[in-house]
């Protein structure tokens, strides 16, 4: 790894790098189909990815005709890293196994190991005979949509394919290791401006955000829509802020400390209220919830934006589904992506349809989407949340601080990328983006003593 590290970083020509040998194994962030019921037992808060979380070298996997070899420069860690370490809801070893079945090419995924990571920027190294848009020393970001487009059912909204998978989470051979192996139609343009592991930290988010909230297949938010966002510096919702915010909408964002308050005036929100201090207590026990509490926060957003939310963007899950129905605005929609505090959900079904609400679902994005998501990134027009850069060997830490909501925005990860700052090919569009905007997230965790 070390030669082709040296060749990038010297600017070698796609055919150089076409011509260096591939190692026969590659450094690799994995959990051990051995250690899945390590922590069976115990609390989710208490299951610790530091633990479950190695980094070993693993195989070099064959390529498919479909398929590019790129060497990860910098990768990041979303929640589904976060589930996979502490094998929650279920190992992720049985999403290997029925890969598996799908044939040779699927049967490589079946190994005792997963290498884990749904995100990515790098150089791409080889490509299979059946590539034809891509070629070795492109620069790349990977999005996780794995698809097998030979299945009818990707060919319409390839979300909706049976075979729809998130690469690094459902299929082995992640981003979080100095190589991966992606389907072709998994790669896109690196923006130029950004180092490696800005250009690393958005695809998967940024991407997730832009389908729940500007495309057709979400909530197509319109100009004036008031987008209630919970989570509102965390991974999605700092990029549906911004969505809303680009679009013409009005935020109303909830975070959970002061700090974070802060970074969301500097983004140009005004409405935004902090849980915290505000103390909601949706559930009065673990069976009950209670209404005046989701009344208390209606209320409050009212008192801040005159109106009820046109969208409610909805991924804690139990904890707050109840509340997001309640002050969703007659007609308007609930899009939910993701249930963090528990998938078993209750909301009052009468405040839903007699009141024409409805609760809208996504999941990812298809490559258009993430295409288009990945082009505002480009032009400067959506900014990384990287706030926080881990080495590879610090996998684990970097996990651990997600789960237990100490980070904001993205956690960055080092791959074969030596150090930060690197990886930048238009310093003067950067500047034009302006160093402050795209640093945003960073030196707001840094001020708030946030790793
Ligand atoms: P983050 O941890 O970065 O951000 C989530 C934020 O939600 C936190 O920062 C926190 O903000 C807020 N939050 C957490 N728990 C609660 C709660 N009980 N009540 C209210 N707010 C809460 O995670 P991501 O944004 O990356 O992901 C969020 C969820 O979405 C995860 O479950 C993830 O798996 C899922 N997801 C789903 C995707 C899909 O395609 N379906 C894609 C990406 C993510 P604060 O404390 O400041 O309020």
């Amino acid at each position: 790894m070390k030669e082709i590290l040296d060749a990038i970083t010297a600017g070698a020509s796609g055919d150089d790098l076409a011509n260096l040998p591939l190692p026969e194994s590659y450094r690799a962030a994995v959990v051990l189909a051995e250690e899945q019921a390590m922590f069976e037992g115990q609390a989710s808060e208490d299951k610790d990815p530091r633990k479950s979380l190695h980094v070993q070298d693993v195989a070099v996997p064959e390529l498919a005709p479909d398929e590019a070899v790129v060497a990860v420069m910098a990768s990041s860690i979303n929640f589904n890293t976060v589930w996979t370490s502490i094998f929650e809801p279920l190992p992720t070893f049985g999403f290997l196994k029925r890969l598996a079945r799908e044939g040779t090419w699927g049967a490589r995924h079946d190994l005792p190991y997963h290498v884990v990571g749904s995100d990515g920027s790098g150089v791409v190294l080889r490509v299979g005979s059946a590539v034809r848009d891509w070629k070795p020393g492109d620069r790349v970001t990977l999005h996780c949509n794995h698809v097998d487009d030979q299945d009818p059912s990707a060919h319409d909204d390839s979300m909706h394919a049976a075979n729809q998978r998130i690469w690094g989470f459902e299929t082995n051979f992640g981003g979080l290791a100095d190589l991966t192996v992606v389907k072709a139609n998994q790669l896109m343009p690196k923006p130029a401006h950004l180092t490696w592991e800005e250009a690393a930290v958005n695809a998967l988010c940024n991407s997730t955000s832009y389908r729940m909230l500007v495309s057709q297949n979400g909530a197509a938010m319109k100009q004036g829509d008031v987008v209630f966002i919970w989570g509102a510096t965390g991974g999605i919702g700092g990029y549906a802020t911004q969505y809303v915010l680009n679009g013409g909408g009005i935020p109303v964002c909830v975070v959970s400390a002061p700090d974070k308050v802060e970074l969301l005036r500097d983004l140009g929100v005004d409405a935004i209220i902090d849980r915290k201090e505000k103390g909601y207590k949706f559930w009065s026990d673990e069976h009950t919830q209670d209404e005046s509490e989701w009344r208390r926060l209606g209320k409050d957003v009212r008192s801040l934006v005159g109106e009820d939310p046109n969208i409610v963007f909805e991924h804690p899950g139990r904890q707050t589904m109840g509340a997001s129905v309640f002050i969703c605005a007659r007609g308007g929609v609930v899009m939910t992506c993701a249930a963090t505090s528990g998938y078993m959900i209750e909301y009052d079904n009468r405040h839903l349809w007699m009141k024409l609400k409805s609760i809208k679902s996504s999941h990812f994005a298809n490559y258009k989407e993430a295409y288009e998501a990945n082009r505002l990134i480009a032009k400067g027009m959506i900014q990384p949340l990287l706030s926080a850069v881990y080495p590879l060997t610090d996998v684990g830490e970097a996990a651990y601080q997600i789960h237990h909501n100490l980070h904001e925005g993205k956690l960055g990860v080092l791959c074969l990328a030596p150090e930060e700052g690197l990886g930048i090919d238009d310093p003067e569009f950067r500047e034009k983006v302006g160093e402050d905007r795209i640093t945003l997230f960073r030196r707001h965790a840094e001020k708030a003593g946030r790793r």
